[in-house]
């Protein structure tokens, strides 16, 4: 199962403290991570194994957005800052449009996230 984490900067704090939360699920699970650049840096800098892909602000949303069309993600926890403003606006949109278009669980708060990686124990 493959996992895609983005945070924005006020969220990467949170994300790295939902990933300790729930780091038994996530190994237990087997799950792989994949994500913007800089949130990727911070997990990796936490001990987590990520695939970094390009920073948000320079097509990292849009990456992933294209392995969300390709059916390559199972799931995408994007913390987003609802109190900034963010160049990338129209790719941000792209991705949360693509999970709805293939179904994909999107969690865009710690709170959804954790249900839904509990689900999974199921
Ligand atoms: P970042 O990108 O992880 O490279 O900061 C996230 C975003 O801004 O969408």
């Amino acid at each position: 199962m493959k996992i895609a984490i983005i945070a924005h900067d006020g969220k990467k704090a949170e994300m790295v403290q939902f990933l300790n939360t729930h780091k038994d699920i996530l190994i237990s699970k087997g799950i792989s991570l994949v994500s913007t650049g800089t949130t990727g840096q911070k997990a990796k800098s936490a001990g987590y194994e990520v695939n970094a892909l390009k920073s948000g602000p320079l097509g990292g949303d849009a990456q992933i957005a294209a392995l969300v069309a390709e059916g390559k993600i199972d799931m995408v926890i994007f913390f987003r800052d609802p109190l900034a403003k963010h160049p990338h606006e129209p790719d941000i949109f792209m991705l949360m449009r693509l999970c709805d278009v293939y179904d994909v669980p999107l969690a865009t708060n710690p709170s959804t996230a954790s249900l839904l990686l509990k689900g999974l124990n199921l």
